[in-house]
């Protein structure tokens, strides 16, 4: 991308291959229908017991070749002790003055069974949000002047301890891409050995298949909103942006309490 600016959607997250794992086939999907899309990787991912910091580069790399995402900057932010520090928010704030995004997607979500850069990673970019639109403050951001991103979404890891109750909830069908999704997330071999994979790949499809299919979407990732989802236009929104009246209708759901 020449000018890598007036970003649509920038996907934040603690780690290489996160992404590729909660939103892959969203990114892929924006994508294909010519929004400008980004992906940050607060940290390198290492050290890990597995890879190195180039081998976990060049993964990075042939996953968003994957997806087609057409830019990816890493942070170099420290791995394993990432957190919500000042000088964190001011370097990640710096990223949304330089490329001024529309809408931020962040990882989200606390994993008390797994890193704690998940959580920092979420309260960071929160706070980058909103250190970004400050004035008087360009000496903390490289001089660039405030850029207020309107819009921040939440991507949910789906081993989140929380069952949280978000103001605001939507799935994407991302049908036509989970394919590409898994192939991201294969490129991090390094993580994901034959064995490893194989459990992911199945966790993924019961994943995503299990989220798309309360839309009756084949399959689907799960965003979250800070707000509720506001509506111009009650018909539309129903409808999902699918024009069709209604879901399809899942086998047994006349079964459903609440069918
Ligand atoms: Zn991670």
């Amino acid at each position: 991308m020449t000018d890598p600016s007036g970003f649509d959607v920038l996907a934040v997250a603690p780690h290489p291959d996160d992404l590729e794992i909660l939103c892959g086939g969203t990114l892929a999907l924006l994508v294909k229908k010519g929004y400008r899309v980004g992906m940050i990787d607060l940290t390198t991912g290492e050290p890990t017991p597995r890879g190195t910091v180039e081998r976990r580069a060049a993964e990075a790399e042939a996953a968003r070749q994957a997806l087609g995402v057409p830019f990816r900057l890493n942070l170099n932010l420290p791995n394993r002790e990432l957190m919500d520090t000042p000088a964190n928010r001011y370097a990640l704030a710096t990223v949304f003055r330089r490329y001024r995004p529309e809408i931020v997607i962040a990882a989200a979500g606390r994993t008390p069974a797994a890193s704690p850069d998940h959580y920092q990673g979420q309260l960071l970019i929160e706070a980058a949000r909103f250190y970004s639109q400050l004035t008087k403050w360009d000496d903390r951001f490289e001089g660039l002047p405030p850029h207020r991103v309107p819009q921040l979404v939440y991507a949910p890891f789906p081993f989140d301890a929380e069952q949280r109750h978000w103001p605001g909830t939507f799935i994407v069908d991302i049908s036509d891409t989970f394919e590409t999704k898994v192939q991201a997330v294969r490129c991090y071999s390094s993580q994901f050995d034959e064995e490893r994979f194989a459990r992911l790949h199945h966790f993924l499809a019961g994943h995503n298949a299990a989220i798309g299919g309360r839309c009756g979407f084949r399959y689907g990732e799960l965003f979250h909103l800070p707000v509720p989802v506001g509506s111009a236009d009650l018909v539309t929104t129903v409808r999902g942006g699918k024009g069709s009246p209604a879901p399809v209708q899942l086998p047994g759901k006349d079964h459903l309490p609440h069918g």
